[in-house]
């Protein structure tokens, strides 16, 4: 084992992910994504810049009494500023009041950012570089340091570039990250700067790499390549404007293909949970098309394909989908032929062939309602509902005897009001309620909530409607346009999708509604 290259993994998501549009993440966010990290198995976890907003540096203070296992918490802040020494600098001195054992401090590599941005002499900056790391290690901390705009830097005066690695080198830097930070370095260009850095240096090389050209992923394994051992990047991508290299990439790259080691065994299997967890904490929709983790990177449309996956899924996966914690998904449509009816059976154990007529029956089952608007391939929920009443395995856990909803506007300016009267029976007790709701689909979720709630009540409590979707759809029959509603819920372990059709806004929603609790429901029920 102890010939396998090994990488460093530093995670920037609670710094440099946070620097993305939409993105905020309280100390209580942040608390629960760097223990999330440290399970998973990084080596780094760059928490924040402390002295740069109170945020951070409460995170840091808090985080003091967190343990961790694996990973090293790092604080992230400048070089000290031209006028005073390192030892007297406060932006310095609130680095080392974060506490931690680990500093990563930049400077600026590019000449250009040196005269326009610092407005310092290029000597001033180097003195700045080797006075902040020598005092940091000087207290005993292990310092990294990261070399903005290396790259541009390279391009620019390429032996001035070099010449504040070697500072920092000389200086005790445990590591030289090298930034791509305006993301524009071609991989070739990657390669052939990191390869001078590594020959000179005598420490570790890191990558830093930004996604301003989607080739951050891309460049970073061209700078592993060319020696790199650390490798720097955040969940998902997030990031500035872009986004940094993603990491949910990096790390499936280097272990399943490049056979190195990064991450403690096991981990890898843990990516997805790890990417679901981080877009749920920053409260972002998933990325469907996200290699490896999002929900699309193994789901097979066209018959041929998921056919022939069946059979050997060689034929249209490069990785295992479970060696990334991620699963098949054979996607439900009539395109995809009957292997989308017979994989669905499956998963409720039912053992069925493509020859079966059951298969033949449920398949125009799909093609009739494909034709009425349904579309499946985002409403797996609702699709099993439809396997289970064809073989017989569904059980009936609410029938809706009738609704009405009153929206009314009193004046111009006030809001609208929402009612939704609502009468279902449970094995023929009748339920009737009325409740009030932003809108009519809360309203009627609000209304069958409470209506189900004495027969249901442990079982209703895990549920929770968590997205709704409209859209126009122009259906194949040609009839009067419709409406298609996708509505998503979800409990403690995942969400589910279920959908619904009509001319009518509502009935829609109600159908989309009515399966995704009737889902839910069966789910938690069990056996019940
Ligand atoms: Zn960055």
């Amino acid at each position: 084992m102890s010939d396998v290259p090994k990488i460093a993994i530093y995670d920037t998501t609670l710094r440099d992910g946070m620097q993305g549009e939409g993105i905020s993440f309280s100390e209580e966010d942040k608390l629960k994504i760097a223990r999330k990290l440290d399970g998973f198995g990084v080596a780094y976890i760059e928490g924040g810049w402390p002295g740069s907003n109170t945020t951070d540096t409460e995170f840091f203070r808090r985080a003091r009494d967190v343990k961790f296992n694996n990973a090293r918490l790092v604080a992230f802040g400048r070089t000290r500023g031209a006028k005073c020494p390192a030892a007297e600098d406060p932006l310095v001195a609130k680095l080392l009041d974060a506490g931690t054992s680990v500093i990563t401090v930049f400077g600026k590599s590019w000449d250009l950012h040196v005269r326009d941005v610092f407005r310092v002499t290029l000597d001033q900056n180097l003195e700045m570089i080797r006075d902040t790391v020598a005092y940091l290690v000087g207290l005993g901390k292990e310092v990294i340091f990261d070399g903005e705009h290396f790259f541009d830097g390279c391009k620019a005066d390429l032996q001035y570039a070099l010449g504040t690695l070697k500072v920092a080198e000389e200086a005790g830097a445990s590591c030289l990250v090298l930034c791509d930070t305006n993301g524009g370095t071609l991989p070739s260009d990657i390669a052939e700067m990191t390869a001078q850095a590594v020959k000179q240096s005598k420490v570790c090389v890191g990558i830093h790499a930004h996604n301003d050209s989607e080739l951050a992923v891309a460049n970073t394994i061209a700078a592993v390549r060319a020696g790199a051992t650390h490798v720097q990047g955040t969940v998902n991508g997030l990031g500035e404007r872009c986004g940094n290299a993603n990491l949910c990439s990096i790390i499936p790259v280097l272990e399943l293909k490049m056979g190195m080691s990064c991450v403690p065994e096991g981990a890898v299997a843990r990516l997805t949970e790890l990417s679901r967890y981080v877009d749920e904490v920053a409260n972002i929709v998933p990325n469907d098309t996200l290699p490896f983790v999002g929900v699309s990177a193994f789901a097979h449309k066209a018959g041929v394909h998921a056919d022939a996956v069946e059979k050997n899924p060689r034929t249209y996966e490069h990785i295992a989908p479970e060696t990334v914690g991620s699963v098949r998904r054979i996607l439900i449509s009539s395109y995809a032929g009957g292997s989308s009816v017979v994989h669905m059976a499956r998963r409720l154990d039912v053992d069925l062939n493509k020859q079966d007529p059951q298969v033949k029956a449920l398949l125009d089952q799909v093609i009739s309602l494909e034709r009425e608007g349904y579309s499946f391939e985002e409403a797996e929920a609702s699709f099993e509902l439809v396997v289970k009443k064809s073989l017989g395995l569904y059980r009936k856990v609410f029938d809706l005897r009738g609704f009405r909803i009153i929206v009314e506007k009193r004046g111009p300016g006030e809001e609208c009001i929402t009612e939704a009267t609502l009468k279902v029976a449970v094995d023929g007790v009748e339920a009737f309620t009325v409740a009030e709701g932003d809108g009519p689909v809360h309203a009627l979720d609000n209304a069958l909530r409470l209506a189900l709630e004495r027969f249901y009540g442990e079982e209703l409590a895990k549920i929770k409607l968590s997205d709704f979707k409209v859209r126009v759809v122009n259906t194949r029959a040609g009839t009067a346009a419709k409406v298609r509603t996708i509505i998503e819920s979800r409990d403690s372990e995942g969400s589910w999708n279920t959908v619904g059709v009509s001319e009518n806004i509502i009935e829609a929603s109600w159908k989309a509604l009515a399966d995704s609790v009737e889902y839910g429901l069966l789910k938690h029920l069990g056996g019940k």
